[in-house]
């Protein structure tokens, strides 16, 4: 699809897309099954999630690239052209936090992606404009595939913070997608006695041993509570969750960390998009159990607490890149040239490969080598 170069505003710049991924939100979203209803959260936006993309919408919201175009007010010396960048979607979308005289941003009432908030496309796309305060520097030693996922990465950074795991704890993951991952990458970083992964995916689980899981458990043919009891008789200290609504077995992964969980241990969810997956949780052991449970959700939130966005969940995750022990390329994300999508078919079977396939799709849009550093600069 043809559509004119985006025009800056004056606190923005233009990023020339590098490698763009398929979030697995986006994917939900594709699929029509983001259906949660919510109460307006002050600090999130305000606008619930139930959306599909229109006809002719752009979406996509993991990107990185570089700077090709620097507007008027972006604070002198931040940025030369040609620096690469991935782009914060949450950064200037979040308005002002009561109470803190901190304001994120402009107040803009969508919590999805700052650029669409704004009026501008989302991340399929050669170029896309983004508030400066949304284009984060990412250093040499990070890949265009890498610098596209730090969004879904930082989720599980964020997680995992949450988590509040310790030092030798057992832990299980019940899903093993980029959020998942990227917990479990943070949790090895503090020594678990035994880490378990039950996912319903060949692929996933292969991932997963890749990544240093003890043991995977396949519960389509193994009843993954049992299997995880086996392995760690009291059950995990902490369990992290997440359910992909068009993974059926997938839709029991709540369920099954609360009946696997550790008395008074911890369930971390991660991704939840509607309610399905908690008409299999059996209220009986919700409560008997005692579990105390986790979520994340509102980005750039708790900052002010935590130190400032130096110490946040997204610059975190890039640092953790520069160092090299989190590498979503590990994740093998199929790659898929943008010149290959010309027919909504061909867009279509990029977002079906998600699921068929069982991989993560990443687009190569300006990047001429995805798994290096892009020599595809700002034109
Ligand atoms: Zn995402």
């Amino acid at each position: 699809m043809e559509v004119d170069e985006p025009k800056i505003n004056g606190d923005e710049v233009l990023v020339k897309v590098a490698c763009s991924g398929i979030c697995f939100t986006d994917l939900h979203g594709y699929l029509g099954l983001l259906s949660s209803s919510h109460r307006p959260n002050p600090y999130a936006g305000n606008r619930p999630p139930p959306w599909r993309p229109k006809e002719g919408e752009i979406v996509g919201h993991e990107g990185g690239g570089a700077i090709a175009e620097i507007g008027a007010d972006v604070p002198d010396g931040l940025f030369k052209l040609g620096d690469r960048v991935c782009v914060d979607i949450f950064a200037g979308a979040q308005g002002p936090v009561p109470d803190s005289g901190i304001n994120f941003a402009s107040g803009v009432p969508e919590p999805w992606v700052t650029t669409r908030s704004r009026g501008h496309s989302g991340m399929y796309a050669e170029y896309v404009a983004v508030p400066w305060q949304g284009a984060v520097k990412i250093p040499t030693e990070v890949c265009d595939v890498a610098a596209a996922s730090v969004e879904p990465w930082a989720c599980g950074t964020r997680i995992a913070r949450h988590s509040g795991q310790v030092a030798g704890d057992n832990v299980a993951v019940f899903g093993f997608d980029d959020y998942t991952a990227s917990a479990m990458v943070w949790a090895k970083r503090l020594s678990p006695k035994q880490l378990v992964v039950v996912d319903a995916l060949p692929v996933r689980r292969e991932a997963a041993l890749r990544f240093g899981a003890d043991h995977v458990i396949d519960p389509t043919t193994t009843d993954p509570v049992d299997a995880v009891r086996d392995l760690v008789p009291f059950g995990p200290d902490v369990v992290y969750a997440g359910v992909d609504e068009w993974l059926e077995p997938s839709l029991q992964n709540i369920e099954h960390a609360l009946q696997t969980v550790r008395y008074q241990g911890t369930v971390a969810l991660t991704r939840i998009y509607s309610n399905r997956a908690f008409a299999h949780v059996d209220s009986w052991n919700l409560w008997s159990r005692e579990p105390t449970i986790k979520t994340f959700g509102s980005f750039w939130c708790d900052e002010m607490w935590r130190g400032g966005k130096e110490r946040g969940d997204w610059l975190l995750t890039v640092d953790a890149m520069a160092q090299g022990w989190i590498r979503p390329q590990d994740y093998a994300p199929k790659v898929i040239p943008f010149e290959e999508l010309k027919t909504s078919d061909d867009v279509d079977r990029a977002f079906r490969a998600q699921t068929q396939e069982r991989r993560k799709v990443v687009f190569a849009i300006g990047s001429d080598d995805p798994y290096g550093v892009s020599s595809s600069t700002a034109t």
